[in-house]
């Protein structure tokens, strides 16, 4: 690959990447992008030379078995993807139990999959087959004003997902589902990547407490899109709440009302949760 011939889906990391920076969600190294890639760009990286031995995740994800990613690179700024994508990103292969791991392309200078990778991987798994194979990309990244939130109050999975409906009511439509609240874990541990993923049986996007959020959909696009309007939602709320109060809300009849209009439906537990409480 060189620098005039990048295939789509190195075009879309960088794109991907660059605006992640721009929104504020990627300061030094932080932040991750995992990509699985489709079957007209496997025919072509299968045929590369690999660049490692195999490498135990491990773990295990077996309903990965075989598949190839697009994977940033472990300390390396996603800012940088856009300068030098053969350094801060690379593409792996997974083997045919889902346990190793090999490169094939990128992490040129020594770099290796980002240390979050059996987290991508085990979202990946879940999603692959709670969509049948529609979603491909999994985001990880540090939204400022989501974040905040963590730290105001300690929110249940029910109270943020109506926070974020309710004050940007494009949020019922575009992740019905709600948002998963997962209480603070360390990052990089087996334990929160095994609950990022269980969350993911429902849920696309799920909230690190003081930490940031993942989020799962179709291409990178679609998961950056979904980042991004919860993230403005909670910008709205903050703001509202700086000039004094939150004074008007839609409730969740409204809601539910604006997501039926667009042929999707609230999350009836989360409903209910939060009927009980009223
Ligand atoms: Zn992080």
């Amino acid at each position: 690959m060189n620098e005039f011939d990048k295939p789509l889906f190195i075009r879309e990391i960088i794109k991907t990447s660059h605006d992640m920076h721009i929104k504020g969600w990627t300061e030094a190294n932080g932040g991750n992008i995992s990509l699985r890639l489709r079957e007209e760009f496997v025919k072509e990286v299968s045929a590369f030379e690999p660049q490692s031995d195999w490498t135990s995740l491990n773990g295990s994800v077996p309903g990965l078995a075989n598949d190839y990613f697009l994977v940033s690179g472990t300390g390396r700024f996603l800012r940088n993807i856009s300068l030098f994508p053969e350094k801060n990103v690379g593409i792996i292969q997974l083997d045919d139990k889902g346990e190793n791991y090999r490169i094939l392309w990128g992490y040129e200078g020594g770099s290796r999959p980002t240390s979050e990778l059996f987290a991508h991987l085990m979202t990946h798994e879940v999603r692959k087959k709670e969509s049948k194979g529609v979603e491909h990309a999994v985001i990880h990244t540090h939204t400022p004003n989501l974040i905040a939130l963590t730290y105001h109050k300690e929110y249940t999975t029910a109270e943020i997902s109506y926070i974020l409906w309710a004050h940007h009511v494009e949020c019922a439509v575009v992740f019905p589902e709600g948002v998963f609240l997962l209480p603070w874990m360390m990052a990089g541990s087996y334990e929160i990547g095994r609950a990022t993923a269980d969350a993911m049986k429902v849920h696309r996007m799920v909230i690190w407490q003081h930490h940031g959020i993942f989020a799962s959909g179709r291409n990178l696009d679609e998961s950056f899109g979904l980042i991004h309007t919860a993230e403005k939602s909670a910008e709205i709320f903050i703001k509202a709440n700086i000039l004094g109060g939150v004074n008007s809300k839609p409730d969740l009849e409204r809601l539910q009302k604006i997501a039926e209009n667009f042929g999707k439906k609230l999350n009836p537990d989360l409903v209910k949760e939060l009927n009980s409480k009223t």
